[in-house]
């Protein structure tokens, strides 16, 4: 029978309301099978596994990224596919880091999570549940995973991790994908995109989890005063800048902006330049205003997510790898095109 891992990071979904206080708490994820009776209905077996102390996303760092891997790395010859259950918030910045730390994955992982709590009437919590495992059992013709990729799974629609952004705070369609087209829409039957698929080609599944977060993240918006950003373009620590720009990658001509991102550079930092537009891509030099950018050796990150962005410069920056700068302008697994 297949065998899929439910990792429980914390979130609206592992909630109930207490009936007493009306507050929303955490409730003891062994019983899971009580709240999603259905969950014995489907032809899986089904092992569960908590964080000791669930957290609500927004609490997210590099160490439960670890833990996270760390415990799909000592089960990933046990179980056929594992589904991670977390906060929407962060959802798309965990999903993003896991695709660069578990190298070399041949099976599914499917983060999923819900708007409401589980226990409400009306939750979103037990489709997404049921459909991400189903969706993280599901075997091609000749037995081999479907799906081999980091994935988020949300009201319907299967997403690459490192193509997913929460939209909504309130809809329960609160992820969207807008470079990358869905890998599969949950209807009636599970409608698979095949060709749109990650495989990987490395022969081994290996996990990387030395993360650096020695980097900083500048949204542009006009007026803004750079004085106020001098310090982090001077801190000796932060080794990489991502900048979010206008449109196709603009900047201000600002003389002061121009003077930081330059002496940046010149000691070595990298600056990678993605859009703050929801959809769409960089191309330096396109406009006069991102001219600059492409003469002073500022990377574009083409159609990154800020989350796919920023967690593959804190990758890069972990490995020993030299070739950061080259590394950037590959798509590792799948992040852009
Ligand atoms: N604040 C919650 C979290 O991200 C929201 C959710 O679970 O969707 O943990």
């Amino acid at each position: 029978m297949t065998k899929i891992l439910l990792i429980y990071t914390g979130g609206t979904i592992g909630m109930i309301k207490n009936p007493i206080t009306g507050e929303l708490e955490s409730f003891n994820f062994k019983h899971i099978h009580d709240h999603v009776p259905e969950l014995n209905r489907l032809n899986v077996q089904i092992e569960s596994i908590s964080f000791n102390e669930p957290i609500d996303s927004s609490e997210m760092n590099l160490e439960h990224w670890r833990l996270m891997s760390e415990l799909v790395d000592e089960h990933y010859h046990l179980f056929d596919g594992f589904v991670i259950l977390h906060g929407s918030d962060t959802m798309a910045f965990s999903a993003s880091a896991l695709s660069f730390m578990l190298q070399g994955l041949k099976k599914p992982i499917v983060f999923t999570g819900s708007q409401l709590p589980i226990g409400t009437i009306r939750t979103d919590g037990k489709e997404n549940l049921i459909t991400a495992i189903e969706i993280a059992g599901m075997k091609d013709s000749q037995g081999e995973a479907i799906l081999q990729e980091v994935a988020v799974y949300f009201e319907y629609s299967l997403y690459r991790g490192n193509r997913s952004s929460k939209i909504s705070a309130n809809q329960f369609e609160a992820f969207q994908s807008p470079n990358y087209p869905e890998l599969a829409k949950a209807g009636v039957q599970i409608e698979w995109q095949k060709d749109r698929l990650f495989r990987t080609e490395l022969s081994e599944f290996k996990v990387f989890t030395s993360f650096k977060n020695n980097v900083a993240l500048i949204r542009l918006f006009p007026g803004m005063n750079f004085e106020f950003y001098r310090s982090i373009f001077a801190d000796q620590q932060v080794e990489a800048i991502v900048l979010e720009t206008y449109g196709s990658g603009n900047a201000p001509s600002d003389v002061l902006f121009q003077e930081l991102v330059t002496s940046f550079l010149e000691r070595g930092g990298i600056v990678l330049n993605i859009t703050q537009c929801g959809s769409g891509a960089v191309q330096q030099g396109a406009y006069q205003t991102s001219s600059f950018f492409e003469r002073m050796g500022v990377i574009s990150g083409r159609n990154l997510t800020s989350e796919a962005a920023i967690t593959k410069l804190m990758y890069l920056l972990g490995s020993t790898s030299e070739n950061i700068r080259e590394k950037l302008q590959e798509s590792l697994v799948g992040e852009m095109d």
